[in-house]
């Protein structure tokens, strides 16, 4: 936990924003990216996990363009950062969605160096029918990944030990997914070092 603490304390820059696969930065370090339900707390987390106030800027808006945001760990480099669109808008317009589908697919799909995606969850609402979709994007391009759980603040400690068993239950069905679950409050600090730790794991 020690070590991970020194990486994120450590440079974390802002490298660039993929509309497209066309540009994406080279694949030469490992890589581990970020999803979730847009508003599931996932800029706050980022910020939280590498003790920044606004690297990841908060909150996409329906139809803004979704890109893929890239932020370069250490000096020197030792690993990237990749927050993923958001999705699961209620109300996005159908192409938005198609368009999210192909990049975030085509990323997974083709990416040598991704080594691992969290894959976060609120606490409140638990895994979504739109999460389940994601999680089998994730089983069909064998890509690793570990569910997360946001916002553990806002519910009680008996709440949110139900939500997290029923989340590894959730997790024990996928192919691909870690069967512990980590939960994390970005305001309370809590489950961070346990992230920092999971993301330096997954880089080794
Ligand atoms: P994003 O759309 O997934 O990037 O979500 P944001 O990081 O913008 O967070 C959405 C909302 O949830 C904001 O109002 C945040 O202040 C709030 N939020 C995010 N994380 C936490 C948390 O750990 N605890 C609480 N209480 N609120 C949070």
């Amino acid at each position: 936990m020690e070590t991970a603490r020194k990486l994120f304390a450590g440079p974390v820059t802002f490298l660039k924003s993929a509309p497209g696969l066309e540009f994406l930065p080279p694949a030469d370090v490992p890589e581990v990216a970020f999803a979730g339900r847009s508003n599931v707390g996932k800029s706050s987390l980022l910020n939280a996990l590498t003790n920044r106030n606004s690297l990841a800027r908060t909150s996409n808006t329906p139809g803004r363009t979704q890109e893929l945001n890239f932020f370069d760990v250490g000096e020197p480099l030792r690993m990237r950062l990749v927050d993923m669109p958001g999705y699961g808008f209620a109300e996005a317009p159908k192409d938005i969605v198609r368009k999210w589908r192909f990049l975030v697919n085509d990323f997974l799909r083709g990416r040598a160096t991704l080594k691992r995606a969290l894959v976060l969850i609120d606490s409140r609402h638990g895994v979504k029918d739109v999460d389940r979709e994601v999680m089998e994007m994730l089983d069909k391009a064998a890509v690793s990944y570990r569910l997360v759980l946001t916002k553990a603040d806002k519910i009680k400690a008996s709440a949110l030990q139900e939500v997290q068993d029923a989340t590894s239950a959730e997790a024990r069905k996928h192919g691909a997914a870690h069967p512990d679950i980590i939960a994390t409050s970005s305001e309370k600090g809590g489950g961070i070092a346990e992230l920092r730790a999971a993301v330096l794991e997954a880089i080794l």
